[in-house]
């Protein structure tokens, strides 16, 4: 049997494909059915929503009870326990870097990617680019979107991307623009939540 080491790598890939597969299915495709979809689409709709910690927890919780069983089954107790440890700890290091993506600039090329790609799957595509820390599953699957500059509603656009005049800064200027204003009524958190629930990107103007 292999290490420990490599079950814990194990384990932490199997997280990425998880995350693609239910940002994909349980988020995205069932359009507000069910709550983790429900809890997703409200944060399309309002990029400053993040799920509580309760419900992450409750999350990890439910990730081990289905690996470690399927695991301890399948091979053995101690590999089944380093699989598990390493898919609770890559899901972990996803919510702290999807929360960074949305909160502070990028500090190196993989950053720059991260948020790339996540904005444009926020922005752009809500039907492309499902996964947060790699892009394997996208590209294994067809639905990595990279071309072209990012159009972002203002209303919606991360702090770190814009200055003190409401624009762009211009070391994003080659991924991203932004359009329309920096407020938003009423009307328009309804249209952004009717957008959100249908997979469809916000409004620009
Ligand atoms: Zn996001
Ligand atoms: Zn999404």
């Amino acid at each position: 049997m292999a290490s420990p080491l490599s079950a814990a790598a194990a384990g932490a890939i199997s997280w990425t494909a998880a995350e693609y597969g239910l940002h994909r299915v349980a988020m995205h495709v069932m359009r507000g059915r069910g709550l983790p979809s429900r809890e997703h689409l409200t944060h399309h709709a309002d990029v400053t929503y993040f799920s509580p910690a309760t419900k992450k927890l409750a999350s990890a919780a439910g990730t081990t009870a289905v690996a470690w069983p399927v695991m301890a089954a399948t091979t053995n107790r101690r590999w089944a326990t380093a699989f598990t440890a390493g898919m609770v700890a890559t899901y972990f290091a996803y919510e702290v870097a999807h929360r960074r993506i949305h909160t502070h600039p990028p500090v190196n090329r993989y950053g720059r990617w991260a948020r790339r790609h996540h904005l444009r799957h926020h922005f752009g595509a809500p039907m492309r680019n499902f996964g947060v820390t790699t892009p394997i599953w996208d590209r294994l699957f067809g639905t990595d979107e990279t071309t072209g500059v990012i159009t972002v509603p203002r209303r919606m656009a991360p702090a770190w991307l814009l200055g003190d005049d409401g624009e762009v800064l211009d070391g994003y200027a080659n991924d991203y623009r932004v359009a329309g204003p920096r407020q938003s009524g009423t009307l328009q958190q309804a249209r952004d939540h009717a957008a959100a629930f249908t997979n469809a990107p916000p409004e620009t103007t």
